[in-house]
Order: C-alpha cells, then sequence, then structure tokens
C-alpha cells in the first residue's frame, strides 16, 4: 500500500510498504479517507521528537482520520464492512490502574496513533483499530469526520475547565484547538477573547463566537482583554504552547481562575512566574489530549450545534504532504486545517 513516511527531520516520502492485517477477533481493517495534518505531527517533522517521544526513521505520522470499514474481524459486532468511520487515535488497556480509574487517556500502555515508540500511525491507504476505536459517521463529510478528533479535545477541555453560561474565556492561539475550543465554550458563554498572530485566524474567530479578537503583534492584547474585563478572566485556555502565551495568561486571568494548557512547546521547560500565580491563586489544568469525547463530538456537528466547516482550508493529495507540513508549520496562506485525501 502508499504510505507517507517521516524518512528524517524535515523529510517525508512517499512508499510502498505491506497493507496490515487483522491479528486479533476484534480488529477492524480501514480504508483510510483522509488525514488532517496536526500541530504535533508538525513538531515530529520539524523537530523529530516531542519531549522525550523521539521518532526513530522511517516512521509513519498522523492521527486526525476519517477511513471507510474495508474488513471485520470476526468477534466485531457493532461496525460492518463500508461504515464511514471516525478513528478515535488512542488504543488504551483497559485494565490498568489508570484505565480502571477512568482516566483511559493516561492509560499506562496507552498506543497512540503516529505517536514515536507506539504505534505508526494513519497517513497511509490502510490501518487496523480495535472495534472500540471506530465511531459510525455516516451524517458527516470526510472533512467534518478528521475534524472530530480535534474537536474532541475541545470538548474535554471545555468540560475540564467546567466553563458556565457566567464565564468569562480568553483563548490563547486561535489554531484548529483554540477555534475548536471557541465553538464548544460558545455553547457555555458569549464572553469569549481570543488572540492569535495569523489574520485569518483572528477573522475566523471573530466569525465565530469571539467577542473580541486580536493580534499580539500589532496591540497590547493583554490591555485590551483587561479593558474588556477589569477584573479579569475565569478561565484562560493556552492553545499555542508559548513561554509569551502563558505569561499573559497568568496577566489576565482573575484571582481563583484557571489556567487550562493544551497548547505543545517545542521547548523542555517553561518558566511560569511563580509569584504571580500564588497571589492569585490560579489552578493549572494540564490537558492530555482527550478522553471519552469522541461521539460527543459527532453529536455536536451532526445536529448542527457547531460549525466546523470553515477550518477545512486546504486538501492535498498523499505526493503533496511535503506542502501541507510545510504550509501548516509555516502558518501560511491563511490555513487553518490542511487534509490529506488518501
Ligand atoms: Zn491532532
Ligand atoms: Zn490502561
Amino acid at each position: 500500500m502508499k504510505a507517507v513516511l517521516l524518512t528524517g527531520i524535515g523529510e517525508l516520502a512517499v512508499d510502498d510498504v505491506a497493507e496490515p492485517v487483522i491479528q486479533e477477533e476484534g480488529q477492524v481493517l480501514l480504508r483510510v479517507d483522509a488525514v488532517g495534518v496536526c500541530g504535533s505531527d508538525v513538531h515530529y517533522y520539524k523537530e523529530g521528537k516531542i519531549g522525550s517521544e523521539a521518532v526513530k526513521y522511517p516512521f509513519i505520522i498522523g492521527h486526525e482520520c476519517a477511513a471507510t470499514v474495508k474488513e471485520v474481524g470476526r468477534a466485531v459486532r457493532r461496525v460492518k464492512v463500508g461504515d464511514k468511520v471516525v478513528i478515535e487515535p488512542a488504543i488504551s488497556c483497559g485494565s490498568c490502574s489508570q484505565c480502571r480509574a477512568g482516566r483511559e487517556n493516561t492509560c499506562r500502555r496507552l498506543k497512540f496513533l503516529g505517536c514515536p515508540g507506539q504505534i505508526e500511525g494513519c497517513l497511509c491507504e490502510y490501518i487496523v483499530m480495535p472495534e472500540a476505536n471506530c465511531y459510525v459517521s455516516e451524517k458527516l463529510t470526510e472533512g467534518q469526520a478528521v475534524l472530530c478528533e480535534p474537536l474532541a479535545i475541545a470538548v474535554y477541555a471545555v468540560k475540564q475547565a467546567k466553563v458556565s453560561e457566567n464565564s468569562d474565556v480568553a483563548i490563547l492561539g486561535a489554531g484548529p484547538i483554540g477555534l475548536s475550543v471557541l465553538l464548544c465554550s460558545g455553547l457555555k458563554t458569549e464572553k469569549i477573547y481570543a488572540t492569535d498572530r495569523v489574520k485569518e485566524r483572528i477573522e475566523a474567530a471573530k466569525q465565530n463566537g469571539a467577542l473580541w479578537a486580536g493580534n499580539p503583534d500589532r496591540e497590547d492584547v493583554v490591555g485590551q482583554i483587561l479593558k474588556l474585563r477589569p477584573v479579569g478572566v475565569d478561565v484562560v485556555f493556552e492553545c499555542a504552547g508559548e513561554q509569551e502565551t502563558i505569561e499573559e495568561a497568568i496577566e489576565i486571568l482573575k484571582p481563583g481562575g484557571k489556567l487550562m494548557l493544551i497548547g505543545i512547546p517545542e521547548q523542555e521547560k517553561i518558566h511560569l512566574d511563580i509569584h504571580k500565580m500564588r497571589r492569585k491563586e490560579i489552578t493549572i489544568v494540564n490537558v492530555r489530549r482527550q478522553n471519552d469525547c469522541t461521539q460527543r463530538a459527532i453529536d455536536l456537528i451532526s445536529e448542527r450545534l457547531v460549525n466546523v466547516d470553515f477550518m477545512l482550508t486546504h486538501r492535498f493529495n498523499p505526493e503533496q504532504t511535503p506542502q501541507a507540513f510545510e504550509m501548516v508549520g509555516g502558518y501560511r496562506d491563511g490555513v487553518i486545517k490542511a487534509v490529506i485525501e488518501f
């Protein structure tokens, strides 16, 4: 089958590799329809690692996947050949102490699609997944199915933050995750402020529910948000993974506020202004992907409670994957979500 292999830093190559086969009764063979290019994939492409998760070449990355069921194992009951499915990329063991505590997203034996040292990803024609990771999504377009992965993370983050109708919310970084958080927060509150450096993302935030959106290169975003909300905001979703946005978050949060860390920093360590944080008694919550939110993401789209279509800005074929990664990595051409179609 055709696969896009990561072969070195900044190197992607299309090659022929063996097609995977069903090995357990509960598994499903899937024909990959489309794969979203995620910020985490770009980290593996540009830096060869995220923290201690380093790529051993060659390796197939990719985890935002829309697929069609091609073959099912003997014990598979819920999905059938021909079904269009959204893939939940995290395979948890179901039996470790984290899984038993309902924390499958931090499973001690987690295998995540396209995560180095775990399992290869979905930038290829076929993958095999457990039935439990396949969510039937007949009403969704291919692009919507791909966007369920970042949307599920937003569903989880907004739930963890306990956003209510009285909450003032700031979203720092309005890429696909930040914009998905905007859509999910918008189901609860209208008081949402967003920032980004990319003009098209600021526009997208304004058009999709942000009361105010601004660019830190052009204006004092901390001053602007505090002008609109002098007492500070209740929740900040940090979706950029930058030292700068974490510092802004600490400035704009009200005492007792919550800092939700979702962005993935390039560097190993981040500095925190501990005295400002402790005086305000700020709670830091790390968001590790998502936990059991894929079905909710599918429902939000199919019941038209959120519209994610504006995020799908670019489509590529597998041979054009390097261009897609360069575009996403360089924030070029107004890209929000680029999708590779197989
Ligand atoms: Zn992703
Ligand atoms: Zn587990």
